[in-house]
């Protein structure tokens, strides 16, 4: 089965995530999208990050009623702060008959020469790239292993939505609307 990872602390997800989770999954060659909730690093302990548990319950409300998008617990378990390198080796063994790409946006892509054993993800790993406004990946178009995607996208950040909590504004229509009622009855954000 062919798998794309969608990392991201997801804090919380939204229709920008979900869009683009599911553009991969319909226009790609991928059968499912995992969305991998990344742990708290807990040396860069931010008050900002719900915990862990509470994103990767939005992420499954997110996810659930679609079989080829799945939430992902992998890094919870995992040494931390978690380096890709080390999930997908990780998850290559756990899942040996499955084929994992990534799937990370424009933005992304800028830094990725700064990632740990970027050049052993470039040669194993197949990256679906999708670009994002602002942000030049020209770099890497012509890399074997990466293949970009235009994909529909929303101008929307977990940060707009976590300010719009702390303000009192209503988040509906901005994540899925499970995830708004999950909110919608909980203290966090605010
Ligand atoms: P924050 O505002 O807290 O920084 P975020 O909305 O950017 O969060 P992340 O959890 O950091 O969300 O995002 C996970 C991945 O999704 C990242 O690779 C990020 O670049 C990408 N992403 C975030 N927002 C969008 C969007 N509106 N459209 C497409 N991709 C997005």
């Amino acid at each position: 089965m062919k798998v794309g990872l969608f990392f991201g602390s997801f804090n919380p997800v939204h229709v920008g995530h979900m869009i683009i989770a599911n553009h991969m999954v319909e226009y790609t060659d991928l059968d499912q999208v995992w969305m991998v909730v990344s742990p708290q690093n807990p040396f860069k302990k931010s008050s900002n990050l719900a915990n862990d548990y509470d994103r990767l319950q939005m992420v499954e409300l997110a996810t659930n009623g679609n079989d080829r998008l799945r939430a992902s617990n992998i890094e919870f378990a995992l040494p931390k702060p978690s380096y890709t390198i080390d999930t997908l080796v990780y998850l290559k063994e756990k899942y040996p008959n499955n084929d994992f790409s990534l799937i990370m946006g424009g933005d992304n892509l800028v830094h990725f020469h700064k990632w740990k054993n970027y050049e052993a993800i470039l040669e194993h790993y197949r990256i679906l790239v999708y670009k994002r406004p602002n942000y030049v990946t020209e770099a890497y178009d012509n890399h074997p292993s990466i293949q970009i995607v235009d994909a529909p996208l929303m101008q929307i950040s977990a940060t707009f939505i976590r300010q719009a909590l702390r303000d009192g504004k209503s988040i509906q229509y901005l994540v899925p609307d499970p995830v708004w009622k999950f909110l919608d009855l909980s203290p966090i954000y605010r």
